[in-house]
């Protein structure tokens, strides 16, 4: 039976960590960190995630602002806010709730935000540098399931790794810092011809797709390390994409939904505030501070 890899564990660990370091870095005279939430209309969702992102933050000492547009704002007033968040220097991380309303483009706003407090790690900028091994903002669901796969000691170097999903904001980073870790990487999508023969010669199973239960124990090769980065609301309530109580019985270690990615991601974007915060006091440009 698979070791059930405890997301709140780790994260609350990661929380500990950043904690500490904020306080080191606020008594050694660098500014409070600062992390901007903005929410475009009123989808009670993101209300609750953004919500609980400001209460991460104040928890670890980061000071909190919280910017709420209607559901009908106007890109220009998006557009206007985060220029504004850019120019705050009490702000050292913004994060836009995604996703925003159709007469908003996401990508045009993502585009405007300072690729320094990027702490989503969404802009082209940043997805560059990890592209380029350099250092950047990473998005905190990926770097999260690195964490997780650390803890849970999988052997990522020469392993076969199996991503399933392409997104900008899990599935293509996370490739790509598997890749960076010396794994050899397959990478599967919605045109994947055999999805189940892919991910059998998986050492190293990550499944970012949105789909309950569509990794079955079938397609896991037994000991493999399987993250579940999927987040389906049903009637049953939150599951995964992989169906867990099978695959437990083949994975050697295995993330739950809930209480697996999850708390990750939040513990995550506390760290990437806090490298924010660090890269602003320094008053480094990227290039600098390699
Ligand atoms: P997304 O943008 O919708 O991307 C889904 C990906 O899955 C796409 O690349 C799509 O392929 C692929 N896909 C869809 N159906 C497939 C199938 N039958 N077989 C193989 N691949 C398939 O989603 P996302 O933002 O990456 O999120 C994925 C899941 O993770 C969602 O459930 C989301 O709620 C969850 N999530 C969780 C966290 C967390 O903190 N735990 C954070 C972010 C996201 P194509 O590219 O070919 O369309």
């Amino acid at each position: 039976m698979a070791e059930v890899i405890d997301g709140n564990s780790v994260a609350a660990e990661v929380r500990e960590r950043v904690a500490v370091a904020v306080r080191d870095f606020v008594a050694e005279g660098g500014p409070q960190p600062g992390l901007a939430t903005v929410l475009v209309g009123d989808d009670p969702a993101s209300k609750i995630y953004v919500r609980r992102k400001g209460e991460d933050a104040r928890a670890v000492g980061m000071a909190s602002f919280h910017h709420d547009l209607p559901a009908d704002a106007e890109q220009r007033e998006v557009a206007e806010l985060l220029r504004e968040l850019n120019a705050d220097d009490a702000v050292h991380g913004i994060l836009l709730q995604l996703p925003v309303p159709p007469q908003v483009d996401a990508d045009a706003m993502i585009d405007l935000i300072d690729p320094l407090k990027d702490v989503d790690g969404l802009t082209a900028h940043n997805a560059g540098r990890l592209m380029h091994g350099r250092s950047g903002m990473v998005p905190a669901t990926p770097a999260g399931c690195m964490e997780l796969l650390r803890h849970a000691g999988a052997e990522l170097r020469g392993a076969e790794a199996v991503v399933v999903g392409r997104s900008l904001l899990v599935g293509k980073p996370m490739a790509a810092l598997l890749l960076a870790a010396d794994a050899t990487v397959t990478h599967c999508h919605s045109r994947t011809r055999d999805l189940a023969a892919e991910c059998a010669r998986a050492d190293v199973l990550v499944a970012a797709v949105g789909r309950p239960h569509l990794i079955t124990a079938a397609m896991v090769k037994d000991g493999a390390t399987v993250i579940d980065v999927g987040m389906n609301r049903g009637d049953d309530g939150l599951t995964g994409d992989v169906d867990f109580d099978s695959v437990r019985h083949k994975a050697r270690a295995i993330t739950p939904v809930p209480g697996g990615v999850g708390p990750m991601t939040r513990a995550m974007l506390l760290e990437n505030t806090l490298k924010a915060a660090r890269a602003q006091a320094a008053a480094m440009t990227p290039t600098q501070r390699d």
